[in-house]
């Protein structure tokens, strides 16, 4: 068995885990007792909710949306190339302010902080929130 150190994604408070993994599958978590934030102490969230990694419905591909409604597998390289035209064409279109993003309080703070300088510093946005008023 495996324990891989991860950072909780559930809110914003940053608890610090191991993930036990056994054969490519996760089957506990262990808190880390040393981590300044959650001291060996975790809520129902980060013991519990990690079923949802290896759910049937949970999707391991890229999808684009095509024409008719119907969504087509492709890579992530397809996917990102395809990202960035449409954010292109909706500046060139629109500009900047036609954007805005959204992060979330399942974000670590330094996936917050890389969401804060794409809007603002790529996309040249101010128009950037988040869900974390919970
Ligand atoms: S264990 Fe609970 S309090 Fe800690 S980061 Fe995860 S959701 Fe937040």
């Amino acid at each position: 068995m495996k324990n891989v150190l991860t950072t909780c994604g559930y809110c914003g408070c940053g608890c610090n885990y191991y993930v036990n993994v056994d054969n490519d599958v996760i089957v506990g978590i262990t808190p880390k007792p040393d981590h300044p934030v959650s001291q060996g102490k975790l809520c129902v969230k980060g013991w519990h909710g990690y079923s949802f990694v290896h759910h049937s419905d949970r999707l391991k591909q890229p999808l684009i949306k095509q024409q008719d409604g119907t969504f087509k597998e492709t890579t992530w390289e397809e996917a990102f190339k395809y990202i960035a035209q449409s954010f292109k064409n909706t500046i060139n279109n629109y500009g900047p302010d036609s954007i805005g993003v959204l992060s979330s309080a399942r974000c670590t703070n330094e996936e917050n902080y890389l969401a804060t300088k794409l809007a603002r510093s790529v996309i040249k946005t101010n128009n950037i929130d988040h869900c974390a008023r919970l």
